[in-house]
């Protein structure tokens, strides 16, 4: 029987703040198999399919897209926060809820002869994500797929990012 994924996600509620059902994905991930069976599920949709990079978001999404990354036998691109790289960058500003914030890459690191798959753990409003696509579009590369271990469909981000022309996968919704 297949692992039941969605089971080893925790929900703790009041986190970061009264009302949040924060998702929390450590439990996942300190599960052997849990952990292995996630990244091969993301993997094996995008096998075949002439993917150069995968990128993934700051922080959580380091830990999905490098094993990713390693399944898919690509390199992997960390889009970080703001002045955590060392060479030359191109930011993207994204909207919080309350303030912005901006994600960076480097801005060698794509051209457009590459074809990139974006990782995060969790699509809620899609304002991240968007902000990535845009950001990696910027080099000339394509971005036609975002794969997420979780999404809340109720926040309508899938959505959003579809209508930026991006496919969008979630192992759990
Ligand atoms: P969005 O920009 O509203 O789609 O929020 C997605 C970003 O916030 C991702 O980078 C997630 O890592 C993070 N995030 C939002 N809610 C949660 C949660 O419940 N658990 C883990 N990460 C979350």
């Amino acid at each position: 029987m297949p692992l039941d994924l969605k089971a080893l996600v925790r929900t703790i509620p009041d986190y970061p703040k009264k009302g949040i059902l924060f998702r929390d994905i450590t439990t996942l991930i300190e599960h052997p198999e849990g952990f292995k069976e996630s990244i091969e599920r993301i993997a094996s949709q995008y096998r075949g399919q002439g993917i150069t990079h995968v990128a993934g978001i700051e922080a959580r999404g380091f830990i999905f897209g490098a094993g990713v990354a390693i399944a898919l036998g690509v390199g992997f691109i960390p889009i970080r926060k703001k002045g955590k790289l060392p060479g030359e960058t191109i930011g993207q500003n994204y909207a919080l809820e309350y303030g912005v914030d901006t994600i960076e890459i480097h801005a060698d690191v794509l051209d457009g002869d590459d074809k990139v798959l974006l990782v995060d753990d969790l699509i809620a409003t899609g304002g991240t994500a968007i902000a990535a696509v845009g950001l990696l579009r910027r080099t000339g590369a394509t971005v036609e797929d975002a794969a997420f271990v979780i999404d809340l469909p109720d926040l309508g981000g899938a959505d959003k990012l579809k209508a930026e022309r991006v496919v969008v996968s979630a192992l759990i919704a």
